[in-house]
C-alpha cells in the first residue's frame, strides 16, 4: 500500500532549531513528509529526525526543479542567519514555484548594561575594528570568515570553530575545535587562560553560544559584533512553534504547491 502524505515540507536545516523544528514536526504531524536539508559542510553533522537529503541544490533553479519534482507544498528556512545564500535561493525559488515560504529566525542579540560592543556591518570592518581594539583576539565567527583577518599580523587569534579551518588564515592563531553549547564557567576561564582583550563573533542570537557574551561583560572585554545580513521579503516567525499554524494556514491545496 502506497501512502500518501498529507503534506511534504522541505526544511532547510544546518541549526539547532532546524533539529528541534523536525522533531516537533515528526512528533506532531506524523502524516506529514518533512525533508531536512543540509550543505554538506561538516563531516559528521548532528542528524535531524526524519528524512534528510545533504549537498547544495545548484542555485534557486535547482531548487526550484527539486520543488516541483518533490512536489513541495512549503518550505521552512531554518538556517543560520548568516546563510544569506541559501536564504535569498529559497525566495528566489518559492516565489517562481509558487510555494509559500516561512522563515524561522531566532532573534538577534541586544547589548546588556556593562557591554561593550561595537556593531559592523561586515567581517571587513570587524576586521578594521579589530585593529585598534586589541592584541589577543578570541574569534568566533566560524572557519570561513578568517580569510577577512588573514591580514592582521599584529595580533594573536584564538579561532574557535567546529571543523579545521583553511587558509588564508591569521598569522598567529591557535585553533581550537569544539562545537556549542558552551557555559559562561567555561568561556570565562579560557578568555582567562588565553589573556583575551577583544571578542568577534556575528549576530548569531539564540542560546547556544550567548554565554561568550556574558563572560566578555563580567571581565570588561570589548566585543565586536558583525550585524546580520539584511532580511529578505518573506512571513517570519523567531519560535519553531509558530511555524504549526503557519503550514496549518498554507496547506490549502497540499501536493500542488499552495
Ligand atoms: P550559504 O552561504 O547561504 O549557502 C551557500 C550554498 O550552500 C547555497 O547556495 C547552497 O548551495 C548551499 N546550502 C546552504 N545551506 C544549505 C542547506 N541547508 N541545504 C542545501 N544546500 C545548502 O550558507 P553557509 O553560510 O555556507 O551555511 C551552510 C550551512 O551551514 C547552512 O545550512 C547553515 O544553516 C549552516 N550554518 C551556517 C553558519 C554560518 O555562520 N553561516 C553557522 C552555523 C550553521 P546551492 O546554491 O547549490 O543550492
Amino acid at each position: 500500500m502506497v501512502v500518501v502524505a498529507e503534506l511534504t515540507v522541505l526544511l532547510l536545516g544546518g541549526t539547532g532549531e532546524a533539529r528541534r523544528l523536525a522533531a516537533l514536526l515528526a512528533r506532531e504531524r506524523p502524516r506529514w513528509r518533512v525533508v531536512t536539508s543540509l550543505a554538506g559542510r561538516v563531516a559528521e553533522p548532528a542528524l535531524p529526525e526524519g528524512e534528510v537529503r545533504i549537498g547544495g541544490f545548484g542555485g534557486p533553479a535547482g531548487l526550484a526543479d527539486w520543488l516541483r519534482r518533490e512536489r513541495v507544498d512549503a518550505v521552512l528556512d531554518v538556517t543560520h542567519p548568516f546563510a544569506a545564500t541559501m536564504s535569498a535561493s529559497a525566495v528566489s525559488a518559492c516565489a517562481e514555484v509558487g510555494v509559500p515560504l516561512l522563515v524561522v529566525r531566532r532573534a538577534g542579540w541586544t547589548a546588556q548594561p556593562g557591554d561593550a560592543w561595537r556593531r559592523v556591518p561586515t567581517l571587513q570592518a570587524a576586521a578594521a575594528t579589530v585593529a585598534g581594539l586589541g592584541e589577543r583576539v578570541f574569534l568566533t565567527t566560524g572557519r570561513q570568515s578568517l580569510a577577512a583577518f588573514a591580514g592582521l599580523d599584529r595580533q594573536w587569534f584564538l579561532v574557535r570553530s567546529v571543523e579545521h579551518p583553511e587558509p588564508p588564515l591569521p598569522r598567529r592563531l591557535a585553533v581550537i575545535l569544539d562545537r556549542g553549547p558552551f557555559t559562561v564557567d567555561g568561556e570565562l576561564a579560557l578568555l582567562r587562560r588565553y589573556g583575551i582583550d577583544v571578542l568577534v563573533t556575528k549576530d548569531s542570537g539564540g542560546t547556544m553560544t550567548a554565554a561568550k557574551l556574558h563572560a566578555a561583560r563580567q571581565l570588561g572585554i570589548p566585543v565586536v559584533m558583525v550585524d546580520r545580513p539584511a532580511a529578505l521579503p518573506s512571513d517570519q516567525v523567531t519560535r519553531i512553534e509558530d511555524a504549526l499554524p503557519w503550514l496549518a494556514a498554507h496547506s490549502g491545496s497540499p501536493g500542488q504547491g499552495c
